[in-house]
């Protein structure tokens, strides 16, 4: 199986973050990506310093909406050089991120651009955050991504199934992750029967969004097999199956 979005350079795993890692691949996740989006500029490479010390490890890099404001011309620059990274698959998290509003929304939705540029150039797939957005992510991924061809992944996707339709329109992977498994979410499990094969995959998004039975826990790579178990109720198949869809179709993504 693959974790295909974690923070496991967040500090919440300094205490255990190598036994974090012992207990993914003990448990079936054979590779994670760890977002590289970090505290933000002008340090890029949260990712990739995990990346560098494990095989099972691949990273992203990019600008996360919240730290927007944080961009430079120096920052884009390095960013397309980091993208060059053997490791690197993928250029995120991006977006919109209208809930928090860290960054004031004109300049999130610049450097969302910006960066959509940059990931074009290196025909890089991206890795989409958007919260309380969905219009405008959409507008602009029409508008900007869209023609590229080159996909990427909604990740900790919470839509219904009509926002489904409109993602996987757009070319886009939907990421499932813990927030599958809450009681209330009706509307994403249906979103998650109507998905192709060919466009899920799992993710954790740990620390965060813990599924059943650890959910308001710390969430790490591991607890993916539960996410895996109940999309597999969901879809009428095996836990097995989802873990070898959800594989093939995170390396054909990465072009690994
Ligand atoms: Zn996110
Ligand atoms: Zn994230």
């Amino acid at each position: 199986m693959i974790d295909s979005h974690c923070h496991l350079d967040n500090p919440q795993f300094d205490p255990d973050r190598e036994a974090v890692i012992d207990r993914a691949l003990a448990a079936g996740v054979e590779r994670m990506v760890v977002i590289g989006t970090g505290e933000g500029p002008p340090d890029l490479e949260a990712g990739i310093r995990l990346a560098d010390r494990h095989e099972s490890i691949y990273a992203t890099v990019g600008i996360h909406p919240h730290d927007a404001s944080k961009a430079t011309p120096e920052t884009y620059k390095r960013l397309a050089e980091l993208l060059k990274h053997s490791k690197v698959i993928a250029l995120g998290e991006i977006g919109l991120d209208y809930h928090y509003d860290h960054s004031p929304r004109e300049v999130q939705r610049d450097v969302f651009l910006q960066q959509m540029m940059i990931a074009g150039e290196a025909r890089k797939p991206i890795v989409i955050h958007t919260r309380e957005a969905w219009e405008d992510t959409l507008g602009l991924l029409e508008t900007y991504w869209r023609p590229r061809g080159l996909g990427g992944i909604m990740h900790c996707f919470t839509g219904d199934a009509e926002q489904a339709r409109q993602a996987l329109e757009r070319g886009f992977h939907l990421g499932f992750g813990g927030v599958l498994t809450f009681p209330k979410a009706d509307g994403l499990r249906e979103a998650a029967r109507i998905t192709p094969d060919e466009r899920i995959l799992l993710e954790t998004d740990c620390p965060y969004l813990a599924p059943v039975p650890y959910r308001g826990k710390r969430n790490e790579p591991a607890f993916v097999v539960d996410t895996a178990r109940r999309l597999a109720e969901i879809r009428g198949t095996t836990p097995e199956a989802i873990a070898a869809l959800t594989t093939t179709n995170f390396q054909k993504l990465a072009k690994l």
